[in-house]
């Protein structure tokens, strides 16, 4: 497990990113946030055939004071199968602390871990879960545990909420503010902005490049990205719905993040994680790194950082 600081980095402070206003159109809600830092925990950071990497998930807690005692978590997407457990064990994230769950798309390896996740949570009385996901990918979810686990939805009874995401629109959940938007993965498929009013983080998730990432992203502390290969791949890449690292770092750059992070990686036979750094720090100056499973990211603005 590693853990960054943005005080490792002395990056320059961003202005503050603009303040999220719900958008529905019958009760507009101007939902506010704390300005607290965030901890990422990369759970899983391999794409869905990658052996040697759990797929794809993340938990995101809002710390609250210096000794970070807010562990409240939200999850970005479940991995498969029973790994997300596993994975969730290995960070020390208690599963009763999981009281937001948003999900990408229908892929396996997004999706796939959330059927173990809600039977798990139901033999813990003290668990409430809401689940969210835009409109098709909600009634997918829904077939999803009536074929693996018809019943579990009852086991939870009102500990269980789901929530229908419409791309554009925050929605608040605990301390931070979630606003999904439209991605290019040639399905229905949405990336999430996470924004506690002075801390910010993007995750793409699966996309190939699309102008909504580099506007969801602007002026992020951290964006996390997927990278599906080198450029020398990236007619492969864009029409299988996904990015190269390179087109990352355009992103990043174009965005004006502060910090870039590659995930959702093939397994070390067919990529090698320095060509992707490298690749994507040739566009985009700011720090770059490749996740590895458990890494731990803490992100906070620069002023925070500083202790000031
Ligand atoms: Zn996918
Ligand atoms: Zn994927």
């Amino acid at each position: 497990m590693r853990l960054y600081r943005d005080a490792d980095h002395h990056i320059p402070a961003l202005a503050a990113p603009p303040v999220l206003v719900a958008g529905h159109p019958s009760a507009p809600v101007t939902l506010t946030a704390s300005n607290v830092p965030l901890r990422v925990v990369l759970l899983g950071t391999g794409d869905p055939l990658n052996h040697e990497r759990a797929q794809a998930s993340l938990a995101v807690q809002c710390l609250e004071g210096a000794e970070g005692a807010e562990r409240e978590t939200i999850l970005i997407d479940t991995s498969r199968g029973t790994i997300l457990l596993g994975q969730l064990h290995a960070a020390g994230i208690a599963l009763a602390r999981i009281r937001h769950v948003f999900i990408s798309h229908r892929h396996f390896d997004h999706a796939g871990g959330l059927a173990p996740l809600l039977v798990a949570l139901s033999a813990l009385p003290a668990a409430t879960v809401t689940v969210y996901a835009p409109p098709i990918t909600m009634t997918a979810l829904h077939d999803l545990l009536a074929m693996s686990i018809p019943g579990v939805e009852e086991w939870l009874g009102p500990r269980l909420c789901w929530r229908t995401l419409v791309p554009g629109q925050a929605v608040a959940a605990g301390r931070a503010i979630v606003t999904s938007f439209a991605v290019a993965h040639g399905m229905e498929y949405v990336g999430f902005r996470v924004d506690t009013g002075g801390v910010t983080l993007t995750v793409s998730a699966d996309t190939r490049p699309c102008p909504a990432l580099v506007k969801y992203a602007e002026g992020a502390d951290l964006l996390i990205h997927e990278a599906y290969g080198l450029d020398t791949v990236v007619a492969e890449a864009h029409r299988f719905g996904h990015a190269t690292a390179a087109d990352a770092g355009r992103a990043a750059c174009a965005a004006g993040v502060r910090r870039l992070v590659l995930t959702h990686v093939c397994s070390s036979l067919h990529a090698n994680p320095t060509a992707l750094v490298d690749e994507a720090k040739s566009v985009f100056a700011g720090p770059v790194t490749l996740a590895r499973d458990l890494d731990v990211v803490d992100v906070r603005t620069a002023l925070n950082a500083r202790g000031r």
